[in-house]
């Protein structure tokens, strides 16, 4: 078992100002805390220093027009959209995040790795000609349709477990049923962007293809984990994809500033290890993480690490996984509301998936 983490300090570009809460310090931060857990020292863990995305790639994914307004935008120094800056330095410092994306899918299908985490990816807000939600280029999408090309892999499966619904992500394939999107996230008349309800479902060709598992505020850990354990392993094990993408970062975590659900980093190391472990009896053990959410800056390390070390087997147990502040009081809080949001989903995709019959 190899993991390989990206790591270029020019990721703490993609710093979107003070006073934002997505702030460029968050990568060294993180990198600090894992040289403090010796992460580099385990013989099964090696950190790649990527090199910056090729533009022309961008444009698999996203139109001609969308990527020269961003570029424009950068040059001038001026904001997409109300929450999202663009700069030359933070285009400058995404290139690098993809980069490291696009270089961790080729360390696992080139044979160096079989986990990769892909620190600062996951911009899941990004549609094919739009941004928003602190996010420019979608890196999910970036790094599925290179390594279509590149591997000639033929089923994709994105578990987003951002406290987010990734709705750029969701737009980009949702006639597509090459990808399979599964997404857990808080209850969207709650939260940004307000969409990822449960009958959005996917349409045409890509119908049933789309999972959506909105969970009501303050769900607790142990109703979160019910619901990951009753949706993404049935379905993962019947559309067997080539690899198990997985996007998010601490925004899930019951401290964080932006989200209200009520994961702690123990939780965190959970939803890593079963990913991980589904991953071995699906698809050889292949799986990626992409980390880069998280607004609490105190509890964001502990929760990386717990992902981190989850996915990479670097802890089994979990036993020490730490978090900055203890636990909070109801790990069931919300359980009956999120078992009949399961039973939700199962009702309305059942005609999709023999696992919901
Ligand atoms: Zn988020």
């Amino acid at each position: 078992m190899k993991t390989c983490i990206t790591y270029h300090p020019k990721f703490q570009q993609y710093d979107l100002g003070v006073n934002h809460p997505f702030r460029g310090d968050r990568f060294v931060r993180v990198k600090a805390f894992f040289d403090e857990k010796e992460l580099s020292k385990s013989p099964n863990i090696f950190f790649i220093t990527p090199n910056p995305v090729d533009r022309t790639f961008l444009t698999k994914v996203h139109t001609e027009e969308y990527v020269d307004l961003v570029f424009r935008l950068a040059e001038l120094g001026k904001h997409y959209d109300i929450d999202t800056p663009v700069s030359k330095g933070i285009v400058d410092g995404l290139m690098y995040i993809i980069g490291g994306v696009v270089e961790a899918g080729a360390a696992i299908f080139n044979g160096k790795a079989n986990r990769a985490v892909a620190l600062g990816g996951g911009f899941h807000h990004a549609g094919r000609d739009y941004g928003g939600g602190f996010c420019l280029f979608n890196d999910i999408a970036v790094l599925i349709e290179w390594l279509r090309e590149h591997y000639r892999l033929r089923r994709f499966l994105v578990l987003d477990y951002d406290v987010h619904f990734g709705n750029g992500t969701s737009d980009i394939y949702y006639s597509d049923p090459s990808v399979l999107f599964i997404s857990l996230h808080q209850d969207p008349h709650t939260i940004f962007p307000g969409r990822g309800f449960i009958y959005e479902i996917g349409s045409g060709e890509g119908e049933g293809f789309n999972v959506n598992v909105p969970l009501p505020m303050r769900t607790g850990e142990q109703a979160y984990l019910y619901a990951l354990k009753e949706v993404f392993p049935p379905l993962t094990e019947e559309f067997r994809p080539d690899i198990i993408v997985a996007n998010g970062g601490s925004d899930s975590h019951f401290a964080d500033h932006l989200g209200s659900l009520g994961l702690t980093a123990r939780g965190f190391f959970e939803v890593s290890r079963i990913i991980g472990e589904v991953s071995n009896r699906v698809c050889g053990g292949k799986a990626m993480l992409l980390v880069t959410s998280g607004y609490n800056i105190s509890v964001l390390p502990y929760c990386w690490y717990a992902l981190t070390a989850g996915i990479s087997e670097y802890e089994l147990d979990g036993n020490r996984i730490e978090d900055y502040f203890p636990a909070p009081r109801d790990p069931q809080q919300n359980l009956r509301e999120v078992e009949a949001v399961v039973r939700e989903v199962k009702r309305i995709l059942k005609q999709y998936w023999n696992c919901f019959r």
